[in-house]
């Protein structure tokens, strides 16, 4: 079974109209005031001709605008289509034409980016102030009472498509349903969220992680304050005063607030669960987590592409905090090797999921989706993650690296994440990354980078070091001190960025 997100809005306008639902760091809006917006917006997308499932472009800051025509659409009918900000304009003009939007909502300082686009009869609207013929959000949606169409969607309509992060290529266009979107925020998070609930988001509303959590508060007629940027202070800040019940944070956004000199100063007592997604998430970092910042500790590992989940409730499993946990009910997970064959429990492999929450395909690309796609015995389609890991006899999933990732030298198979750690157990070596390059002796050889605590240390003695402990086979040829690892938006490592890095250095 499945609700109409959209009429909750309106429902939770009339049910605690006074009660805050909407901050950013301009304004704070009521339920009674984020009502009216989106059915104001509602009504003037429909007026301007807008059909029932048609995507609705957003590229923006995170804020209370993109907030609110992400939520009105969804109440129009339409399909929400956030855009990565840090897309390049190429990207971006891709994304745009494979939504098959006809509205385009843009920051100013965005416009620049996707205005090459040869844009047809689309209509721009600036989620801040009118540029040229654009108009402005505010002047742009209907009047107070404008009437809009509010029926119900079919549990396969669109609910939103979302770009995937493109670490490993071209971002693919991923449509979630608004059955699958039901089944996550309610069904999923029945017992987490409430109309209480305060988050605290201050990831990207474009990525799916972030989406994890706003929905869910949205849907159970929370409090959500939306951070623009992410700052470990300001955070804390924020945390402490709006009395922060929820939120989802990255592995790095972990690390900057563990790290904070002030961090233990805070009061971080209203915290009920925090929850982490999207990276490797270090079993030190969850445990330093764990004792210093009260409440609940979740992580969750997936893809945007839905069809496996894990949880890992980490504050009732401190002996698996290396794992990401359990398949959550009504997922199944499976190990398969590089044939496509079944692996028994224990085996390194292809990590393969399917769930009530898996997408239909990717957008446009049939190609892309039978890639990812395997069938059982019984002809039921399962979902490649393109992620090797291993289920431990308890049924508890360790991620081991991406199968894109993994380095093939001289016909053995080295995981990057077996000399990270090493690495990583260097005492001068705060943070570590290995990408395979190619060398005519051995196929692939690994290369390694670190970011050093001190910059006086030597990456030679280092590598000379942690060499000798290291088979024949599995040697790293080079090892680069870097200032900062090369992160996208929401703190996954960029290792195509360090793999051009090491050809660049090579040169
Ligand atoms: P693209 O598919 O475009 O290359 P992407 O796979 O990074 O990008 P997402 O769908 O945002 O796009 O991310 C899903 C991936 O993120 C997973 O396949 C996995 O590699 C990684 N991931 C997610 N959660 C975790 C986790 N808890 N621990 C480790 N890795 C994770
Ligand atoms: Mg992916």
């Amino acid at each position: 079974s499945f609700g109409d997100f959209g009429a909750l809005i309106g429902a939770w306008g009339e049910e605690k109209p006074d009660a805050r639902a909407l901050a950013d760091s301009i304004s704070e809006y009521s339920w009674r005031e984020v009502a009216l917006a989106t059915a104001r917006i509602a009504a003037q997308l429909q007026r301007d001709g807008l059909q029932r499932g048609q995507a609705v472009a957003i590229l923006g800051t995170s804020n209370i605008p993109y907030a609110l025509v992400y939520l009105a659409v969804l109440r129009a009918g339409g399909c929400a289509a956030p855009l990565t900000t840090s897309a390049t304009s190429a990207q971006l003009a891709a994304m745009f034409k494979d939504s098959g939007a006809m509205h385009l909502f843009v920051d100013s300082a965005k416009l620049a980016d996707i205005q090459n686009v040869a844009l047809g009869d689309v209509k721009i609207i600036m989620l801040d102030n009118a540029v040229g013929e654009h108009p402005a959000l505010t002047n742009w949606m209907a009047e107070q009472d404008a009437h809009f169409d509010a029926t119900p969607p079919a549990a396969t309509d669109p609910f939103n498509i979302i770009y995937s992060s493109g670490t490993t290529g071209t971002p693919k266009g991923i449509i979630h349903s608004h059955a699958m979107r039901w089944h996550q925020m309610a069904g999923g998070f029945k017992s987490i969220y409430t109309r209480d609930t305060r988050s605290l988001v201050s990831t990207p509303l474009y990525s799916n992680t972030t989406l994890a959590v706003f929905l869910p508060t949205v849907c159970h007629g929370g409090f959500a304050r939306i951070m623009e940027k992410f700052d470990a202070r300001a955070y804390l800040d924020h945390a402490l005063t709006d009395q922060t019940t929820h939120t989802m944070l990255v592995p790095v956004q972990y690390q900057r607030l563990m790290a904070h000199p002030q961090f233990d100063s805070y009061d971080l007592s209203s915290f009920i669960v925090k929850f982490c997604t999207s990276a490797p998430f270090a079993a030190e970092l969850k445990a330093d987590v764990l004792q210093r910042w009260p409440g609940g500790l979740v992580e969750i590992y997936g893809m945007t592409e839905g069809g496996v989940v894990c949880m890992l409730q980490a504050h009732h499993h401190p002996h698996k905090l290396h794992t990401v946990g359990q398949p959550v009910t009504g997922h199944e997970l499976i190990v398969l090797d590089e044939d496509d064959n079944r692996l028994p429990a224990g085996s390194k492999g292809v990590l393969t999921g399917r769930s009530p929450t898996m997408m239909s395909g990717y957008k446009n690309q049939p190609e892309k989706t039978r890639e990812m796609e395997w069938r059982d015995e019984e002809g039921n389609i399962w979902l490649k993650t393109g992620d090797i890991g291993i289920v431990d006899e308890d049924g508890f999933v360790s991620i081991v690296g991406r199968a894109k990732d993994m380095i093939i030298s001289g016909g053995f198979n080295i995981y990057p994440k077996d000399l990270e750690e090493l690495l990583e157990q260097q005492p001068e070596v705060a943070e570590a990354a290995v990408v395979g390059m190619p060398s005519d002796a051995w196929g692939e050889t690994p290369v390694g980078f670190v970011r050093l605590r001190d910059e006086a240390a030597s990456p030679e003695s280092i590598l000379a070091r942690v060499n000798g402990q290291l088979g024949k086979t599995q040697r790293i040829s080079m090892l680069y001190s870097i200032d900062e690892m090369p992160r996208s938006h929401i703190g996954k490592l960029l290792k195509t960025d360090l793999r051009a890095l090491a050809a660049e250095k090579q040169n």
